[in-house]
Parts: C-alpha cells; sequence; structure tokens
C-alpha cells in the first residue's frame, strides 16, 4: 500500500545552473528613472506628436529609461532651459519637473507606468505619452494626491523590482557655474 510518503526535502528539484554563456548575455534589467512634476491647474499643453493634450490639475510622474548615462538624462529633465526633443520636454519646459528617482530592477518602463497606473487615484494620462517607441498606453502617470516614494517602491516591485533598494532618490545637483 503506497500511503502519501512524508515530505522529504531531498526530493525537492535543484536549481539548475545558468546554461554556458548565460551571464555574458546582453540581458540585463533596463535602468529606469521616474520624474516628478506638478500641475497646478487645469491646462493644455501642445505635445508635439501628441498635438495639444489636456492636463488636468495634479501630479505627474513620468517613467524613462536610459541604457547609457541615466544621471544626465535625469538631470536633462529637472533642468529648466533643453532643446525639445522629447514628449517629456514640452512637460517639464512649461511644468518644471520637481524631483526624480532611480529605478533598477523593474522589468521595462511600459510595465513600470502600468504598476503606478494601478496606485489609488492613478492613471495612465494623456494616452500614449512618451510611448513613441513602444505600444503601451503611455509612460506619464496622473496622480490625484502626490505620490511618495513609498508608493513609487510598491508599483517598482509590482513591475519585477526587488522588495528593498529599488528605489533611489536622484540627488540633483545645483546648476553649473
Ligand atoms: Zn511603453
Amino acid at each position: 500500500m503506497s500511503g502519501r510518503a512524508p515530505a522529504q526535502p531531498s526530493a525537492r528539484p535543484s536549481i539548475q545552473p545558468p546554461a554556458a554563456g548565460a551571464e555574458s548575455s546582453s540581458v540585463r534589467p533596463p535602468r529606469l528613472y521616474i520624474v516628478l512634476t506638478r500641475v497646478p491647474r487645469r491646462s493644455a499643453l501642445a505635445v508635439g506628436s501628441l498635438g495639444t493634450v489636456t492636463l488636468d490639475r495634479g501630479w505627474y510622474a513620468y517613467v524613462g529609461s536610459a541604457a547609457r548615462a541615466r544621471d544626465a538624462r535625469v538631470a536633462r529633465h529637472l533642468a529648466c532651459e533643453k532643446p525639445i526633443r522629447w514628449h517629456a520636454d514640452y512637460l517639464f519646459t512649461a511644468f518644471p519637473a520637481e524631483r526624480a528617482w532611480l529605478v533598477d530592477g523593474a522589468s521595462g518602463e511600459c510595465a513600470l507606468a502600468g504598476a503606478l497606473a494601478a496606485l489609488p487615484g492613478a492613471e495612465r494620462l494623456p494616452r500614449r505619452f512618451g510611448a513613441g517607441d513602444c505600444r503601451c498606453s503611455g509612460h506619464l502617470v496622473h496622480f490625484t494626491r502626490r505620490p511618495l516614494r513609498r508608493d513609487l517602491a510598491v508599483a517598482a516591485l509590482a513591475a519585477g523590482a526587488p522588495p528593498r533598494g529599488a528605489v533611489r532618490s536622484f540627488a540633483a545637483r545645483p546648476a553649473s557655474s
């Protein structure tokens, strides 16, 4: 009679070692960032290829990625004067960015934007903002209240980031002299 055998640790499958060459693959978590700004009142804003969009008042978190020179990219978003190149440039020129965070370990900017939009009081608006190179709903997330670092950490975790240390404040340097 074959009753259920007691579980034995030795019966658990062992973790397979990574296949040869895996460590040299280029699959690395993208280097993401979040830039926050506030729109004090309902506003119309011309955003290049998107046309004129209406921004409700509130807080906006923009999710981006930079494979290289991420700090310089984030600093650029925080700078007021710059050539207009991306959708985000229209936003942060009209409504200067207030602060930023670096996010590591999440699966991608689309996933992180989606996870932010799943937070209470959040929604991806305007649609397709910053999403010129992908097919997602957009990389700008509107919040009715100011999102806190812990909110961002919850979203990063939902997007695949580790539970600790994934979200770091970006230390803005004073304007260069
Ligand atoms: Zn996307």
